[in-house]
C-alpha cells in the first residue's frame, strides 16, 4: 500500500493531527509526507522524525499562503505522478477544500472526518461517525487514490525520533492563482478545543452561587453575568493548572457567559480529549454528542440525578463553587504548579 500524507500547517505551525495521519499511514505500509509552503525545511525534518520515509516538498514563494488553486493543482499533479493508493489529511477547514478540489481533478472521492481505517487486499474501509455520532458508518471509495481526512485525536500520535532523517524530493509547483492573501488578523476568540487533551467545561450552573454578592447597582441580568464570570474564572483556573482548554454548554453560551467558540455539542464542537470535566452541566443529549468520545469524563453537579453522571466515570455531587477550587488546589499540589 502506497500512502501519501499531507502535512497541514499555518506559517510553519503544523496541525498536530498531521502527525497522527503520518502514524496511521506508517501502520499501513510505506508512507511519504507532502509539504507545501515556502521556507519549510524544519517541517520536512519533523516529518522524517515522525516516520516519513520520503518527504515530497513543494517549496516556493507562490505557496507561502494557502490558496486553493495552486495547492490543489500542485497536489493533483503530484498524485498523478506518484499513483498512491491512499492520501491522508488531517481534517481542517483548509484540507476539506484542498482534498475536495484535488479529488475533482483526480476523478476520485473524499471521505471526511474518519475515525477508523481498515485496509485489506480488496479495499480501504473508512469508519466515521454519522447522525451526531449515534452510528458508525463503514465506507469504501471505489476509485484511487482514496482520499481520507482524519478526525483530530482519533488516531495515536507517533513518537518523534530526532535521529531519523528521510530523503527529501522536490515537487513541481503549479503556481497559477486567482487570489492573493493580503494579510492575517488573529481572531479574538481563537479557541482550539479540537486539539486539547484536557477540557474543563462550564454550564448554566456556573452562575448559580446566590451567596456571591455582585457590586451594587447591577440589575438581575448583570448580576447573573457577573456571577457567571466568577464561575468561569474557577473553571478557567482549573483548565490552566491542567494545561487544558475551556469549554461550555450551549446554555452558558446563549446566556452570554462565554463566546460561542467554546461551545461543545451538536451545534458546537465535537471534541475527543483524554479528560473532560463538566462543571454545572446537566448532560442534555445535544451536549453529550459533542463530548461522549472523551476518554475520561468527570462530572460535578449539585443534582445527583443529572444525566451527565451516566456519561461520567467519576462524578462529584456538590456545589461547583466548592468542588472546583478544591480540585484546582489538589492538582496544583500534585503537579507541583
Ligand atoms: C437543536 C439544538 C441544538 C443544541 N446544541 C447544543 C450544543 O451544541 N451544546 C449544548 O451544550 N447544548 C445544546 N443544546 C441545548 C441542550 O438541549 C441543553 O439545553 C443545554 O446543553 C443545557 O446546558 P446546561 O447543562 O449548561 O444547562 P442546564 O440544563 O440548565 O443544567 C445546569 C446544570 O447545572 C447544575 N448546577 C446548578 N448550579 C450548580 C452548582 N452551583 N454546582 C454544581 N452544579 C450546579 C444543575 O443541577 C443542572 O444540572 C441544543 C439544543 C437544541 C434544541
Amino acid at each position: 500500500m502506497k500512502t501519501l500524507v499531507y502535512i497541514d500547517h499555518f506559517k510553519g505551525e503544523v496541525q498536530p493531527a498531521s502527525w497522527e495521519a503520518l502514524g496511521l499511514g506508517k501502520s499501513l505500509g510505506s508512507v511519504s509526507a507532502i509539504i507545501f509552503g515556502s521556507g519549510i525545511d524544519a517541517i520536512a525534518k519533523s516529518a522524517s522524525e515522525y516516520g516519513a520515509a520520503e518527504v515530497l516538498v513543494a517549496d516556493d514563494p507562490a505557496l507561502t499562503d494557502y490558496r486553493a488553486e495552486p495547492y490543489a493543482s500542485t497536489l493533483s499533479a503530484l498524485a498523478s505522478s506518484q499513483s498512491p493508493d491512499l492520501i491522508l489529511f488531517p481534517t481542517t477547514a483548509r484540507t476539506r477544500e484542498l482534498a475536495a478540489m484535488a479529488a475533482v481533478d483526480l476523478n476520485t472521492g473524499v471521505l471526511t472526518d474518519v475515525t477508523g481505517l481498515e485496509a485489506n487486499a480488496d479495499a480501504i474501509v473508512a469508519i466515521r461517525p454519522i447522525y451526531e455520532g449515534k452510528l458508525l458508518e463503514k465506507t469504501i471509495c471505489s476509485t484511487k487514490p482514496v482520499m481520507v481526512t482524519i478526525r483530530t485525536r482519533a488516531f495515536p500520535k507517533p513518537e518523534a525520533d530526532v535521529s531519523k532523517s528521510g530523503t527529501s524530493t522536490k515537487v513541481e509547483v503549479k503556481s497559477d492563482a486567482l487570489t492573493t492573501v493580503e494579510g492575517y488578523s488573529a481572531s479574538e476568540s481563537a479557541v482550539n478545543l479540537g486539539d486539547a487533551g484536557v477540557i474543563v467545561s462550564g454550564g448554566r450552573g456556573v452562575s448559580n452561587n446566590p451567596s456571591l454578592q455582585p457590586p451594587a447597582g447591577m440589575d438581575e441580568k448583570q448580576a447573573e453575568l457577573w456571577r457567571a464570570q466568577q464561575g468561569f474564572a474557577l473553571v478557567t483556573e482549573l483548565a490552566s493548572v491542567l494545561g487544558g482548554a475551556v469549554g461550555a454548554s450551549r446554555a452558558a453560551v446563549d446566556a452570554g457567559y462565554i463566546p460561542y467558540s467554546h461551545q461543545v455539542g451538536q451545534t458546537g464542537k465535537v471534541v475527543t480529549p483524554d479528560l473532560y470535566i463538566a462543571c454545572g452541566i446537566s448532560g442534555a443529549i445535544q451536549h453529550l454528542v459533542g463530548m461522549r468520545n472523551a476518554k475520561l469524563v468527570v462530572a460535578i453537579n449539585k443534582d445527583s440525578d443529572a444525566p451527565i453522571f451516566k456519561q461520567a466515570r467519576y462524578g462529584v455531587v456538590g456545589d461547583l463553587f466548592q468542588i472546583v477550587p478544591a480540585l484546582t488546589e489538589a492538582f496544583r499540589k500534585k503537579l507541583g504548579k
